[in-house]
């Protein structure tokens, strides 16, 4: 529970629940990784403290307790995002969900000749994943440009879109422009030629609120630890006929139906695809974070980080020195450079002043191409922050142009 008393026409106030955010600290890093409410770190120190026990396989009542408790955070989440309950895969975060997929269902489905169809501003870990699968079968790999707002250019992507097209991953937020997909466009576009779709969902989830039903998509991912809750856990929702036909991924305990040396099978989805002792303390935080994000409300969020990203794009953009990327609409991050200084070099005078962001490619290397740039300074928002933060944000790159001026 958030201990913030909530209420919906107030401005949003919940800096008190992040114990780990000092009076005075801009933490404007939250794309990268989310600091976390206090209900969250209460649900991992109860969970480790008071109720340990491992699942699925205990005949003693603790462990069949927190078997109820692991698979009630699968429940949560399934009801988070709209899915069923054994659609659900537990897994270490976004990157583990994505191989996943490239491994177990196109590593399956995809022949020579196929082709995967990706964006420019994807981040690695929806990049490398189909590149090595395409590698070991043979399959052909395309890219959707951007349009000169930097959103992923759906137009370009419907004239690039053919049969041979078997699978198409695309970010549903970009982690470095904040550009928003189309994502119920996208999958229209993808079905119309028979191809599956993949969302890579880790900025959207703790930003917009997501419905896989409504979206139709195929598969969606995302990271816990993005999200408030705890690093080690993530969710791959695949639709429950595509998990079904799905090989394994990893062999080992808790996946089985039965094992003998002579033949080995399996359990069904989403068990089968969570070989070994899952993060089962993981899945508590996680649960903890969902209840957490939506006592507040996702439209709540949205419509604070929006006003947030204004303020910045705005007071930002009336300084000469900075060029601001992405598109005016970003959800919480916003990514610029100012001219004529390196981006590190932006992040470690803000982070004197106690303002922190992202200075790098950001796991998109590709993207930074397409931008002409060889880095970016970014700064995202999460619940806790306020217009204190882009205040001293602003400040911050004003002392930086004063500095390198
Ligand atoms: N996709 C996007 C858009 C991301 O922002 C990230 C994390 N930066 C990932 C995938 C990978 O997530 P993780 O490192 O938690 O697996």
């Amino acid at each position: 529970q958030a201990t913030t008393i909530l209420d919906a026409a107030r401005p949003l106030d919940v800096l008190a629940d992040f114990p780990a955010i000092p009076e005075g600290w801009a933490y404007l890093d939250t794309a990268a990784t989310s600091q976390k409410p206090q209900a969250v770190v209460d649900a991992i120190t109860r969970g480790y403290a008071e109720t340990y026990a491992t699942v699925h396989r205990g005949v003693y009542q603790r462990s069949a307790d927190m078997t109820l408790a692991y698979e009630a955070a699968r429940r949560r989440v399934a009801r988070f995002i709209n899915g069923a309950e054994e659609e659900i895969v537990f897994v270490r975060g976004a990157t583990e969900a994505i191989n996943l997929v490239a491994h177990s269902w196109a590593g399956t489905q995809l022949k020579a000749g196929d082709r995967i169809l990706l964006s420019a501003l994807e981040h690695h870990s929806n990049i490398v994943p189909w590149q090595m699968v395409a590698e070991r079968v043979g399959a052909a790999i395309d890219v959707v440009p951007l349009t000169d707002d930097h959103r992923i250019d759906l137009d370009a992507m419907a004239a690039m879109l053919t049969p041979a097209h078997k699978l198409v991953a695309l970010a549903h937020v970009s982690n470095v422009l904040g550009s928003v997909l189309d994502a119920r466009r996208a999958t229209e576009l993808a079905h119309g030629v028979g191809a599956k779709i993949l969302i890579d969902g880790c900025q959207s989830v703790p930003r917009l609120a997501v419905d896989v039903a409504d979206i139709g998509c195929d598969f969606y991912v995302f990271s816990g630890h993005k999200l408030y809750g705890p690093t080690g856990i993530g969710v791959l929702w695949g639709r429950a006929d595509l998990l079904d036909a799905m090989p394994p991924y990893q062999g080992g305990g808790s996946m089985i139906d039965r094992v003998t040396f002579a033949r080995t099978t399996y359990a069904p989805a989403p068990t089968r695809f969570e070989a070994g002792t899952p993060h089962i303390v993981g899945a508590l935080g996680l649960h903890a974070a969902i209840d957490y994000v939506e006592a507040i409300g996702l439209d709540r969020i949205h419509a604070h980080e929006t006003a947030l990203v204004s303020r910045t794009r705005e007071a930002l953009g009336a300084l000469n020195s900075v060029r601001l990327f992405g598109p005016a609409d970003s959800a919480g991050i916003v990514s610029f450079a100012v001219e004529g200084v390196h981006p590190h070099d932006v992040g470690t005078i803000l982070d004197e002043a106690k303002v922190a962001i992202r200075a790098g490619h950001h796991c998109a290397q590709p993207l930074m191409e397409v931008l002409g740039v060889e880095a970016t300074a970014r700064a995202s928002f999460g619940v806790y922050n306020g217009p204190q933060d882009v205040d001293a944000l602003v400040k911050g790159i004003e002392r930086v142009s004063r500095i390198f001026g």
